[in-house]
């Protein structure tokens, strides 16, 4: 009998492999005191790891520039940080001067105090800061005591890697040929080794949990790292739909990559746009290989999360205008900082707060910080000239933050007129909060367009936490409340004229795309990878189907009654080969 283990979808696609534990927990550093007259040999020892450490991270830096790209090189800047803060360097200096401890147990020491500051801070920030104190520990203790013994050979075989926690260093040597995918007990979705992984292009489920710890080393996995779903110790059965879909996809891929890309239509001829969901600008050439129809939703806080100084405008704008070059046909949504919530930028003072979900988070921050959101204003400007780009104000619960940033908006345009182009910059928000829900007719007026967040909206109207894994299966977005939702979204926003696309994940769930489709959205933005399982889906459902089942699931009072024929409807209607699969590997059932 297979298991199932569900975590945070951090990178999407699929895997299938044999489990290899990666562990990189150090053994216990003895307990050795020195002579006083060991102590310079015992000082100079740990300057020379701490210096060989350093060499170490900025190599790993530039090679991770050349390789993958510059903004995720700068999450090695807090570690080159922590390892030259006078706090960490001089207080293991002064723990091997006064109390005569060798080199490795003063560091250790000094860095165990470091791990209890940060977890005292009760901060979601901390999970990064964690994996970064991990690394520099593994560094230079591993320096200072070859004989530590551990093994982070990556077998030979390709292998789904399984980790406690995976650091930032590990994460950019990993190998896109030799690891099929990664699993891990911690880490959120906006982790860096989760943008690395995803920027890899390797397929990542985190934040299982201690159930990680019952899959044993050489176990059979399924992994999807679009759902968070994991299958352990699959059946015949199940590894069999399995590699029937991933044929499947893989020679839809080919055909279509030999043929223009092309829109989609269903099968009664509905033409359905396709978007890309971006996370960092590097990902646009992934985007643009996929056939994306521009870029519904930039998330541009991958820019400043884990950075220690505000990336100024310059960089900002670069980043911008590559997206909007890489798109001269069509329109690219620039989401504006959503920081809080799980994601951090080290420049901010962001106190600890209860509930970061509901506390100072995305338009909440920038209207308080007016000098981060105008540089962000200004530098979305000037890369506005350069294509047809628009921005989107996430997580708005009231009209006020809205004119206050079209206001802001106006006075940046008409403070750089010559470098703002002519054609306007359209703003619109997100529709991820049960206010704006409730709303939306009266925003209406205001706003250029709207694009649903199914992610927020299920957490906020669910009451359950989106980072808390425990509360995965009560989290689902097809939930009656959010079916219902969805529908007089889609109600209001036709009657009041408003273009609506909807950026949250749902529409990669096959189910939870067809009740989308049957509730009448047409356009959606998606990540890259899932563009040939939704395009499958596309072509083979008819809206006017849809729309009757979807029409007749409204008054259902539980979740399992709306999944149940929307899931039977795809299945049917899904060429042979791949509707057990696509029902397998999204686990249909399984939510
Ligand atoms: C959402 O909330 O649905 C969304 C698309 O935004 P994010 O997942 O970045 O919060
Ligand atoms: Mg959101």
């Amino acid at each position: 009998m297979s298991r199932r283990l569900v975590g945070v979808a951090a990178a999407p696609g699929r895997a299938r492999g044999i489990a290899h534990w990666i562990v990189h927990d150090l053994p216990p550093v003895p307990h050795r005191t020195i002579g006083a007259g060991e102590v310079e040999r015992e000082i100079a020892r740990f300057e020379v790891a701490r210096e060989r450490a350093c060499e170490q991270i900025a190599q790993l830096r530039r090679v991770t520039a050349r390789q993958i790209g510059e903004i995720e090189a700068k999450i090695f800047d807090p570690q080159l940080l922590m390892l030259e803060d006078p706090e960490l360097v001089d207080g293991t200096v002064s723990y091997i001067r006064e109390n005569f401890l060798s080199a490795e147990r003063a560091f250790d020491w000094r860095l165990l105090e470091f791990r209890f500051r940060f977890l005292d801070s009760a901060h979601h920030m901390v999970v990064d800061r964690l994996a970064d104190l991990q690394d520099i520990r593994f560094r230079v203790l591993s320096d200072l005591h070859d004989g530590l013994g551990v093994d982070l050979a990556v077998p030979d075989q390709p292998a789904v890697l399984l980790f406690r926690e995976l650091t930032p260093s590990f994460a950019v040597g990993l190998d896109p040929e030799r690891v099929l995918g990664v699993l891990t007990m911690g880490g959120t979705r906006a982790a860096h080794s989760a943008i690395i992984a995803r920027t890899l292009d390797i397929p990542a489920v985190v934040g299982i949990g201690t159930d990680l710890e019952q899959v044993a080393e050489g176990t059979s996995v399924i992994m999807d790292g679009g759902s968070g779903r994991v299958i352990v110790d699959p059946t015949e059965e199940e590894i069999e739909a399995y590699e029937r879909l991933v044929t499947h996809l893989k020679l839809r891929q080919e055909t279509r990559d030999e043929g223009a890309a092309g829109p989609n239509y269903t099968k009664d001829k509905v033409r359905i746009r396709l978007a890309a969901n971006l996370d960092a600008p590097d990902g646009v050439r992934a985007a643009v290989r996929a056939g994306a129809e521009g870029v519904g939703l930039f998330r541009s806080e991958f820019l400043v999360i884990g950075r220690r100084v505000i990336p100024d405008e310059d960089e900002q704008y670069q980043a911008y205008r590559t997206v909007v070059e890489a798109f001269p046909e069509h329109d690219v949504t620039l989401r504006t900082f959503d920081i809080g919530g799980d994601k951090f930028p080290l420049f901010l003072d962001m106190q600890s707060e209860e509930n970061p979900y509901l506390g100072w988070r995305a338009i909440r921050v920038c209207l308080d910080r007016p000098d981060l959101f105008r540089s962000q204003l200004r530098a979305a400007v000037r890369a506005g000239a350069h294509g047809a780009l628009k921005l989107m104000i996430p997580f708005v619960i009231s009209l006020e933050e809205l004119l206050r940033t079209r206001e802001m908006l106006q006075e940046v345009i008409a403070s750089i007129p010559e470098e703002s182009g002519d054609r306007g910059i359209p703003l619109g928000v997100m529709v991820e909060t049960p206010a704006v829900v409730e709303t939306l007719d009266l925003l209406a007026p205001y706003i250029d367009f709207a694009s649903l967040g199914t992610n927020d909206l299920t957490q906020y109207v669910l009451a359950a936490d989106r980072g808390n894994v425990r509360l995965a299966h009560l989290a689902d977005p097809l939930h009656p409340a959010l079916f219902r939702m969805y529908h007089r979204i889609r109600e209001t926003a036709t009657q009041s004229d408003v273009d609506v696309t909807v950026c949250g994940d749902l529409p990669t769930d096959p189910i939870g795309l067809a009740a989308l489709i049957g509730l009448g959205y047409r356009q959606f933005s998606i990540p890259a990878s899932s563009f040939p399982v939704v395009r499958e889906i596309v072509r083979s459902v008819s809206t006017s189907d849809l729309r009757q089942l979807c029409d007749s699931l409204r008054d259902r009072t539980i979740t399992a009654e709306i999944r149940a024929p929307l899931a039977d409807y795809v299945e049917a209607a899904l060429p042979a080969d791949t509707a057990s699969a696509v029902h397998l590997s999204v686990g249909v059932t399984g939510r």
